[in-house]
């Protein structure tokens, strides 16, 4: 089964660099159109120049593909609004998008500004958030969508020193979860990259050179053009590196139950050993799943007495 995107339109955010210059190069290769968007800015958000972008689009176009540079800063409303209709004035619809532009601003929490820390909410999440608004009517209207985040190691597990940037990666998660429920009826897919991969973002974090030269951003992209192509799954977490692949889930464990005169933190502190336990754990389609465990729990309890 090969895969390809003949027909398609997509917009790829930050792909001036690393990921996304892969993403677009590829799904150019394979037929898409693409919109290569970046504001071209150093690794900290500052400093800003089309040129990078500029030479993804020449390299997609020398090698017959079809691209356009856009330079559109991802956290201004506006700029994705005239991305867009840029777009829809030139192609006439969009089918991909692939939110990838990020900066980081690590530091200690304690060290760390307010103002740091909501510019990397609003460049990874907001963002995120800005471009998909601008798409979702579109693809609405075409029931055809395909929507990629970019979340990271660090919002589904944590590092240290990014109490910002794993906010706003782990926020992806619950607005994937939301927009797979919305977009379902209208063929709108969405799911979540969380990539570690060699980019100017991870040359200096200590990776030593025979491990971060194998992990190519290519593999990363393989895993991107998965998640938007025709059968994609949706609300999928998909954790790759340096040709490992995973799905990446929120789970819960079964838990117990406890009867009125029971609900103490003594109690619970005396079962946490039960409630921590991972040997049964759920994965829920939706927030009603927790609650329908709870009470199947309490009508067996209630059976029981
Ligand atoms: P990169 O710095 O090479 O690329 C990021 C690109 O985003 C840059 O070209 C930058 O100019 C662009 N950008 C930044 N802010 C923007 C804005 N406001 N509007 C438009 N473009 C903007 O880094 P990368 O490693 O390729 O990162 C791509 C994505 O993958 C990021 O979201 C990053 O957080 C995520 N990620 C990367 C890794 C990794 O190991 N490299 C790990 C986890 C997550």
């Amino acid at each position: 089964m090969s895969i390809d995107y003949k027909g398609k339109v997509a917009i790829v955010t930050g792909a001036g660099n690393g990921l996304g210059k892969s993403h677009a190069i590829a799904l150019a290769a394979r037929g898409a159109k693409v919109v290569v968007n970046d504001l071209g800015g150093s690794v900290d958000g500052s400093g800003g120049s089309i040129s990078a972008a500029q030479e993804v689009v020449n390299h997609i176009n020398a090698a017959g593909g079809e691209a356009i540079v856009n330079g559109a800063n991802v956290t201004k409303e506006d700029e994705v609004a005239a991305m867009v209709k840029e777009t829809m004035d030139k192609w006439g619809r969009v089918d991909i998008l692939v939110n990838n532009a990020g900066i980081l601003r690590d530091k200690t929490f304690h060290k760390m500004t307010l103002a740091d820390f909501r510019t990397v909410i609003d460049v990874h999440l907001v963002g995120t958030a800005i471009c998909t608004h601008a798409v979702w009517p579109i693809m609405r209207e075409q029931t055809y969508g395909r929507i990629v985040c970019t979340s990271s190691p660090s919002g589904l597990h944590g590092i240290f020193g990014q109490a910002n940037y794993g906010a706003a990666k782990a926020g992806m998660i619950g607005f994937m979860n939301a927009l797979h429920l919305e977009g379902a009826k209208y063929g709108i897919k969405i799911n979540l990259l969380s990539p570690s991969a060699k980019t100017r973002m991870t040359l200096d974090i200590g990776i030593p050179e025979p491990i971060l030269d194998q992990m190519t951003p290519e593999a990363i992209t393989a895993a991107m053009l998965f998640l938007v192509s025709e059968d994609a799954p949706s609300r999928a977490i998909v954790s790759c590196a340096a040709g490992g692949y995973a799905r990446g889930y929120v789970v819960e464990t079964d838990g117990i139950y406890l009867p009125p005169d029971d609900q103490t933190p003594e109690e619970i502190a005396a079962r946490w050993d039960e409630i921590s336990s991972t040997d049964n754990v759920h994965y829920y389609e939706n927030s009603s799943g927790p609650s329908m465990n709870f009470m199947n729990k309490a009508k067996d309890f209630a059976d029981k007495n």
